[in-house]
Order: structure tokens, then sequence, then C-alpha cells
């Protein structure tokens, strides 16, 4: 269903794959995702069944109303619904896991153990250009979060070979994130966006050394075993987890 790590401190992060739920094709089997055309009882009963493999209270799982910005949002409790239009969220409160929807954009996951700050963010194109990155280090800083102590990781996505955009997007995205600057294996235009998220980190001084950071290889759109709207278009929402631990 997923794979997982945990950093020290109690920090703990996971990502699911496509399997493992109850939804059809073409959102089978585990979508996770509200606003993808899916039946609402079936991506509840997803979430539930993510929920219990991890140990954690389904309501106490805060979601998104992804909209591809920059926007930060501090929680400190459970939500019922949707945080409205954010793309990252910050909590220190133990027990509360955040949540973060993709198919093909990049889940950041993000903790110091040491205070006990952890965050999730989505990070397409536009939250790249935007800043959803540096923005989210900000917010963790602001509850007492160090640079030098947050641990990073990044779940599957669309890889720069895969992601072809037309050259003028490319130098856009590039101007302002030069990691980002790719081809796909035919030699077009490309953006490889976990490139630049690493490289945002790198620059927010949160280090992708192994002590520090992981970076997931799995490509979305090559992987048989997730969801990848630019292969499919209708299709489902891995989702990545971050919590901290209340034992
Ligand atoms: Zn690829």
């Amino acid at each position: 269903m997923f794979t997982r790590r945990a950093a020290d401190g109690g920090a703990r992060f996971a990502f699911t794959d496509r399997w493992g739920g109850a939804g059809a094709a073409p959102f089978d089997e585990l979508n996770l995702g509200g606003h993808v055309g899916d039946d609402p009882h079936i991506v509840a009963e997803n979430r539930a069944r993510v929920a219990a493999a991890v140990h954690l209270a389904a309501e106490r799982v805060v979601w998104m109303d992804q909209v591809h910005g920059n926007t930060v949002t501090v929680v400190d409790g459970p939500h019922l619904s949707p945080i409205p239009a954010t793309d990252a969220l910050v909590t220190r409160t133990p027990g509360l896991a955040l949540a973060v929807l993709v198919a093909d954009c990049v889940p950041v996951l993000l903790a110091d153990p040491f205070v006990g700050v952890i965050a999730a963010a989505h990070a397409g194109r536009p939250g790249l250009a935007a800043g959803v990155v540096a923005g989210t280090v900000e917010a963790m800083c602001k509850l007492g979060a160090d640079r030098s102590r947050i641990v990073a990781t990044t779940g599957p996505a669309v890889c720069g070979r895969c992601y072809e955009v037309p050259e003028a997007m490319r130098e856009e995205i590039a101007g302002r994130v030069p990691a980002a600057r790719a081809r796909t294996r035919e030699g077009t235009p490309a953006l490889d966006i976990p490139a630049g998220v690493w490289a945002q980190l790198a620059a927010e001084g949160v280090s992708s050394g192994t002590d520090t950071g992981e970076k997931s290889h799995i490509c979305t759109r090559e992987s048989a075993d997730h969801f990848s709207y630019r292969r499919d278009r209708t299709t489902g929402r891995i989702a990545g987890y971050v919590w901290l631990a209340e034992d």
C-alpha cells in the first residue's frame, strides 16, 4: 500500500501507491482524492484503510483543497473538511497527520523532529514557481523549527524525462529555478520538478544528504503502481502523510 520511513524524534512519513483500495477503474484501487470524480464513499473507505494501516484515527488526518498556489496554513487540530485554497500545511500537534494529494506533482514532507514541527506541501510546476517550498520552510521556522535540522522527503512524481512542456514554459520556470530545466528522452523541452524542489530546499538550508533527506526515484508516469494525470488524465490521487507519533 505504501512506503514509510521514520525520522528521529517520532516524525513519520508515508506515501501511498494505487493498490489496496476499494475503487474501480479508472480510480483503481486506492484513490484518495475527493475531487477527481470517484465515488465519495469509496474515497472515504480508502482514506480509512490507510489511516488504519498507519495507526491513525481517520478524523485526525487534515486534507487540503489544493489550488497550485503558495499559501501555507498552520493547523493545530482536526478539520472535518479540507482546508480551503492552500498548498501547504504546518503543525506542531502530535498525532495530527497532514496529507498532500498528487498524481505527478511533488509531495513534499518535512519535519524538525527535535522541536516537533512538521509540514506537507504540494509542489507542481506553478507551486515551484510561486515558492511554496520556501514559504513552508519559513512557516515551520516561525513555529520553532531550525533549517539545519529539517528532514525532507519527496514522494513519487513525474520525472524530468517524462514532463514535456513548451519551450517558452521551460524557459519561464528555469529562469526562476534553473535546476528544473530538463529534456525528454526525445530531446524536447521538459521540466524536472523534483530536481527543482530539492534545489529550493537546499537554497533554504535544508540538506539533501542521506542523513536529512530522501528523494523518491519513482516516476508516476512510468510506474504502473501509481496514478499519473499526464498519462491517464482521468485518474486517482496518491497521498503523502506526515505526523508526529504520540508514543
Ligand atoms: Zn518518467
